[in-house]
C-alpha cells in the first residue's frame, strides 16, 4: 500500500514538473566558486530549484522519464545565457559549472545536445565546465574516456563531482581526461576536528596536483575549514561559508 501511494505521489510530482517546465517555473540558482588564494569569485555552479523539493529528488524522478532532457535543456540554456550576460555586463570571465546526470551523459546525442546549446546561446566552451560523479564516470570507462576527450577537444573542462564517495576513485584517475576534482563535503566536514581526515584531504590535494588537476572543496561552512584548506593548498572552495546558492538577481550583486 505504501509503495502504491509513493508511486502515485511521484506520478503527480512528475506531472506537475512537466507543467512547470512548460510554464518556465523552474529556477536556476548559482553558488559561487571561490579562489582560495585571493578569495575572488572564479565562477559558479548552476543548481536547479523547483517548489522547495530537494533537487536530488527532482533529478532522480526526472531520470525515470525523458523529463531529464527537458530539465537539463532548460537549466543549461538559462545558465549559459545569464553567465554570458554577466560576463559582458561586468567585464568578467566567470566559469560556469553544470551538473550532468547519468541518463544525459549516457545518451548518444549528449555531445550534439551540448554543442547545440553552446551554438544557440553563443557561449564560449572554454568557460564551461561539466560535473559528472565518479559513479557515472566509471560505469563504462572506455565510453567515458571517449566522450570526455571529445568535450576536451571543444575546450570544455570536466570536473569529477563528489570525489571520494563513489567506487574505484583512484583506479581510474590516470585514465580519465579530467581537469578538476571536487572533494565531497563529507571529507571537508571533519577536516579541522580529525587529524586523519586532514591527512586524507591533504594527500588527495597533493596527488591531484601531481596529476595536474585542480581541486575544489565542497560544502565549506566554517572559517576554520577554509583556513585549513588554504594551508593544504586547495585551489577553490564552495560552501555556505561564502554563500548559499542564490537566485540570479542575488548572485549578480556578488559580482563586482
Ligand atoms: P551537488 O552537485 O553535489 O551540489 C552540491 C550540493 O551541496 C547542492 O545541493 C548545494 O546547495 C549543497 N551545498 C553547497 N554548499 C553547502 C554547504 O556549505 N553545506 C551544505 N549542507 N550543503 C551545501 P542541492 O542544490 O540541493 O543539489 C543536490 C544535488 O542535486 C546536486 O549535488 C546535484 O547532484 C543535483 N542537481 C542539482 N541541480 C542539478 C541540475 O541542474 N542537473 C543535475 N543533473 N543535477 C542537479
Ligand atoms: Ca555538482
Ligand atoms: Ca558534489
Amino acid at each position: 500500500m505504501e509503495y502504491y501511494l509513493k508511486n502515485i505521489d511521484n506520478g503527480s510530482i512528475l506531472e506537475n514538473l512537466k507543467n512547470s517546465i512548460v510554464k518556465e517555473e523552474l529556477k536556476v540558482y548559482y553558488q559561487p566558486r571561490i579562489n582560495i588564494l585571493n578569495e575572488s569569485i572564479i565562477g559558479m555552479e548552476a543548481l536547479l530549484r523547483w517548489n522547495n523539493i530537494s533537487p536530488s529528488k527532482v533529478i532522480a524522478l526526472a531520470e525515470q522519464s525523458n523529463l531529464i532532457y527537458e530539465i537539463s535543456d532548460y537549466v543549461t540554456k538559462i545558465a549559459c545565457e545569464e553567465t554570458s550576460l554577466w560576463n559582458l555586463k561586468k567585464g568578467k570571465n566567470l566559469i560556469l559549472s553544470v551538473n550532468i546526470s547519468a541518463k544525459q551523459f549516457e545518451n548518444r546525442n549528449f555531445i550534439f545536445w551540448l554543442t547545440d546549446i553552446l551554438y544557440e546561446t553563443g557561449f564560449n566552451p572554454e568557460q564551461l565546465e561539466i560535473e559528472i560523479t565518479e559513479n557515472i564516470a566509471v560505469r563504462n570507462i572506455e565510453r567515458t574516456v571517449e566522450i570526455l576527450r571529445e568535450l576536451k577537444a571543444l575546450g570544455i573542462k570536466i570536473a569529477l563531482d563528489d570525489f571520494g564517495t563513489g567506487y574505484s576513485s583512484f583506479k581510474y584517475l590516470n585514465k580519465l581526461p579530467i581537469d578538476i576534482i571536487k572533494i565531497d563535503k563529507s571529507f571537508v566536514d571533519g577536516i579541522t576536528l580529525d587529524k586523519k581526515q586532514e591527512i586524507i584531504v591533504s594527500k588527495i590535494i597533493e596527488m591531484a596536483h601531481c596529476l595536474n588537476l585542480k581541486v575544489i572543496a565542497e560544502g565549506v561552512e566554517l572559517f576554520e575549514q577554509f583556513q585549513m584548506l588554504k594551508k593544504l593548498n586547495c585551489d577553490e572552495a564552495q560552501g555556505f561559508y561564502f554563500s548559499k546558492p542564490l537566485r540570479s538577481s542575488e548572485f549578480e550583486k556578488l559580482i563586482i
